[in-house]
């Protein structure tokens, strides 16, 4: 089947019924639309958050994690959180669930650490966090269209299980990772099919593992374990893989696949057939390590394949163009720019096509700053983007899109549109807010922006 599609056929015009006119809508339930529904409700605002799976939690509930991540920069004196605010209202909502696990630091990569949680019980948390902060949520609906009126998103149409409908907003966060909001509205974006990607990944879980044996094994052995398997036919595309122990019992956790095109090259998430493909192939990769590692790992010769997250994990696709771009550059460099609402501190973490991951550790204990203005679509007036779909090239984004530096972006996002709502009623804000007065509110919610 071809992936362009040259025939067209017209549409009929027709009449939508409105079914909400909220003074925030959120496209899309991963950390970081989580976090600014939460903001942008919590300041007043009437928030609705639309979420095309069935559950909330994006990435972190629909692909599973091996950890929360990035939410510390590592020095002499050990973790110091770069991350607070919703950051930590979240943690606490997950360790009520008994959901969460102390931070793990890597032995092998500076800068990397993560806290293992229960993806089932967040879907619950992120209920009950939304339903606490007065957000309205609907699942299963697709954003599918906007009706614009000059830079402004004046309406928002969706596919919904009764029919198309629209939602008459007066700001929109896009947190849908892709930028689907912003694409439609004709703001500036480049996607990653366009140039370098991120290899997309399946994520699973095996048990019941042998922890201790498994634990007697290095990472490098891993490694060698692997190639092995490889030099004797296994073709596993990915040998630097990663094992966390899940928040109890015998399951583990794996990162290990890396899917790409059929022909080697990069995968193209914006293409609905290549997409289509790249979930069977994950599928594939998955029972393809469960083999090897029942054969060959320590620990794991009874295990089976648990769980495989209910969707691929897409590291990158669009990136806005914004008023502000990260850059490879101030992320290396660690430049804390005047008007930053988030900080991070996670090396660049690239999956480059090939068996290996790429990391490059920031200064020790050091931190780069995330501007407003990477979450400003060039040419729109009331939509901020929040998340893996900020303005940043595709190394910087390689660092800056961990979950924890997500959620902060999402929390600045929620607060800037509740501002941008203040001055007029019924009317479209313009989400260019005082930057000054976003970073004095963000602060007192005990968002960090001046690590110690
Ligand atoms: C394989 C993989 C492994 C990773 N490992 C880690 C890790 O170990 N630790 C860590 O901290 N981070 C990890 N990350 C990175 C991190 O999890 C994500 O970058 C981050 O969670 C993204 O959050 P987000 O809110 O920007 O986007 P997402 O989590 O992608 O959320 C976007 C949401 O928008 C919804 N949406 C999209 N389009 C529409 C639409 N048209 N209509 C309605 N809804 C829509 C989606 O369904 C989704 O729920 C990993 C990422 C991947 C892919």
């Amino acid at each position: 089947m071809p992936t362009e599609f040259p025939v067209t056929i017209a549409e009929p015009a027709r009449a939508t019924p409105v079914m909400a006119r909220p003074d925030v809508l959120v496209v899309g339930a991963g950390a970081a639309g989580l976090a600014a529904a939460a903001a942008a409700a919590r300041a007043g605002a009437s928030t609705l958050m639309i979420e095309r799976q069935g559950f909330l939690g994006g990435t972190l509930s629909a692909v599973t994690l091996g950890g929360l991540c990035g939410a510390y920069r590592h020095g002499s004196e050990g973790l110091r959180p770069v991350v607070g605010g919703l950051w930590d209202e979240l943690k606490s909502r997950l360790q009520a669930r008994d959901a969460l696990g102390p931070p793990r630091v890597s032995a092998t990569v500076r800068g990397v650490h993560g806290l293992p949680y229960d993806p089932e019980r967040l879907k619950l948390v992120a209920d009950e966090w939304m339903t606490a902060a007065g957000v309205d949520v609907i699942t299963g609906v697709v954003l599918a269209d906007v009706q614009m009126s000059g830079p402004d998103v004046a309406a928002v149409l969706v596919q919904t299980r009764a029919g198309r409908r629209a939602i008459v907003p007066r700001v929109v966060i896009d947190a849908s990772g892709d930028a689907e909001a912003v694409a439609l509205a004709g703001g500036a974006v480049s996607y990653a099919g366009e140039g370098a990607v991120q290899s997309p990944s399946a994520m699973f879980r095996m048990a019941p593992v042998d922890r201790a044996a498994f634990g007697a094994i290095s990472r490098h052995d891993l490694t060698r374990l692997l190639e092995n398997a490889n030099a004797d036919g296994a073709a596993l595309p990915r040998t630097t893989v990663a094992v966390f122990p899940y928040l109890a019992g015998s399951e583990m956790h794996l990162n290990a696949t890396r899917v790409t095109r059929a022909d080697g090259g990069g995968f193209n998430p914006m293409d609905p057939l290549e997409c289509a493909a790249a979930e069977r192939e994950g599928r594939q990769q998955v029972y393809a390590y469960e083999k090897v590692f029942r054969q060959r790992v320590p620990g794991f010769q009874r295990a089976r394949v648990t769980a495989i997250g209910a969707a691929l994990g897409i590291r990158e696709s669009r990136r806005i163009h914004g008023d502000a771009e990260l850059t490879e550059q101030a992320v290396m460099q660690c430049d804390k720019p005047h008007d930053r609402i988030a900080c991070c501190a996670w090396p660049v973490e690239d999956h480059v096509a090939g068996r290996e991951t790429v990391w490059r550790p920031l200064p020790p204990g050091d931190w780069y700053g995330i501007s407003y203005g990477c979450l400003l679509p060039r040419g729109l007036r009331n939509v901020i983007v929040a998340g893996r779909c900020l303005s940043a090239s595709h190394i910087a984004q390689a660092s800056a899109r961990i979950s924890a530096a997500c959620l902060a972006m999402g929390e600045a996002a929620g607060v800037a549109a509740a501002m941008a709502l203040t001055h007029q009623s019924g009317e479209q804000g313009d989400v260019r807010v005082n930057v000054t007065q976003l970073q004095d509110t963000l602060r007192a919610h005990g968002a960090i922006l001046d690590p110690q």
